[in-house]
């Protein structure tokens, strides 16, 4: 069985290609500036890369010369081997709690709550609508990023503000990053041999969320209404005080959608440092003593730790703690001090495990309270997985 794995952007389609017998990634790629001057593709196959630059005025023109190329550098026969294509979506609101496969209803229903992500949705949709033009008889599944957190309460998901506000507008905490989540916590689920654990699962990239999961249900999640709140990100404020904006934008001169933007592409990690997005970067500059890089990593740091003991009392206490994506996965600074932090806690972590990127390692120590475990995130897979199981 081939199942393909997409994630479109408003110009930008990654893909990988599984072999699901396996579960291994067959070609993987992307599509970049869609739409725009200097489009190009770059696809990895057999451990060669073929990159190209060629027009792609849109979504379908990109989709059709992935196909091309699936088969013209022999990836695949024909394309009747791809069995189905999964789609990631953004935001599905309370009416996706699972991944679907594509009807007319389905799609109806993304086109009602578009405007809850306008900068994702559509673009997941063009997606899907090149391929059902590409591959009409092909099964297509959507995986949203929130339905992970469907099963949060409503005293979670609701905010403090008027109830006419999450009747009339569905104004809520959704979450986000939840196919990330899940994959964690399947993987504990596997790694524990047991389905009854308590899980902070957190996903530290670029943007960074972090979730108390019980039993392999999401209890709460940091970020809300949309994926600006929580911990400190690369560029994401993470959560403040609305009152900074009327100040800021009257001094400034600024529109409301200009500030909502501030927070999330000049905040965050790269606003307070005034160095890089990029926690290398920070932490380079954090290791040489600079003055910005040291407050900014030790408040990045001071979030995650915030949200985790916040999620330990969530929970009642935690069987098990997660680091993953980007930063998650390849710094042993940033798990040092995070952990140092919970000693508290009970957690303990043994310095030559944690020495360690990318891949899966219990860090923690035997006399730990706490498993600490670091876990390779895969979206992709958790996308093809659903597909596979959907059109079974
Ligand atoms: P995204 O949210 O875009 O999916 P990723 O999960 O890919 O982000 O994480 C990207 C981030 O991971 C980079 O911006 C960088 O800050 C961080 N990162 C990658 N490698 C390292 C490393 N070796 N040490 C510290 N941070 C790293």
């Amino acid at each position: 069985m081939k199942i393909i794995s997409i994630n479109a952007g408003s110009s930008s389609l990654k893909f990988s290609l599984f072999d699901m017998d396996s579960e291994t990634v067959i070609a993987s790629g992307v599509f970049e500036r869609i739409g725009i001057d200097g489009s190009c593709y770059t696809i990895k196959f057999n451990g060669e890369k073929f990159k190209e630059e060629i027009e792609m005025k849109d979504h379908t023109k990109a989709v059709s010369i992935l196909l091309d190329k699936l088969t013209s550098l022999n990836i695949i026969k024909s394309l009747d081997e791809i069995n189905g294509v999964g789609h990631r979506i953004v935001q599905g609101k309370d009416i996706f709690n699972e991944s679907v496969l594509v009807d007319d209803d389905v799609m109806e229903k993304l086109e009602s709550i578009k405007h809850f992500a306008p900068l994702h949705n559509p673009a997941n949709m063009l997606g899907i609508k090149a391929f059902q033009e590409a591959l009409p008889n092909v099964p297509m599944s959507v995986v949203f990023d929130t339905a992970f957190h469907q099963t949060m309460d409503k005293e979670t998901y609701l905010y403090a503000v008027p109830y006419e506000w999450y009747e009339k507008y569905g104004i809520r905490k959704y979450g986000a990053h939840g196919t990330s989540h899940r994959y964690i916590s399947e993987t504990v689920k596997d790694l524990l041999k047991t389905d009854k654990f308590k899980l902070i699962s957190c996903h530290i990239g670029n943007g960074g969320s972090i979730t108390a999961i019980k039993d392999g249900k999401c209890v709460d999640t940091s970020m809300g209404f949309t994926p600006l709140a929580g911990i400190m990100m690369g560029t994401r404020s993470g959560d403040v005080d609305p009152s900074i904006l009327p100040p800021v934008m009257e001094a400034e001169n600024k529109t409301i959608d200009e500030i909502i933007n501030d927070l999330n592409k000049n905040s965050g990690v790269l606003g307070l440092s005034g160095i890089s997005s990029d926690m290398r970067d920070i932490e380079a500059a954090y290791e040489a003593g600079n003055e910005k890089a040291v407050l900014t990593f030790n408040k990045y740091i001071q979030r995650i730790v915030d949200y985790i003991a916040e999620y330990y009392v969530r929970l009642g206490g935690a069987d098990v703690i997660v680091f993953t994506a980007g930063v998650g996965e390849n710094s042993p600074l940033l798990r040092k001090l995070v952990c140092d932090k919970l000693k508290c806690l009970g957690v303990e972590i043994d310095e030559e495990k944690n020495n360690v990127r990318g891949k899966l390692t219990e860090i923690s120590t035997k006399d730990s309270k706490v498993k600490v475990y670091i876990i390779p995130t895969d979206e992709e897979l958790m996308i093809a997985r659903d597909t596979l199981e959907l059109i079974k």
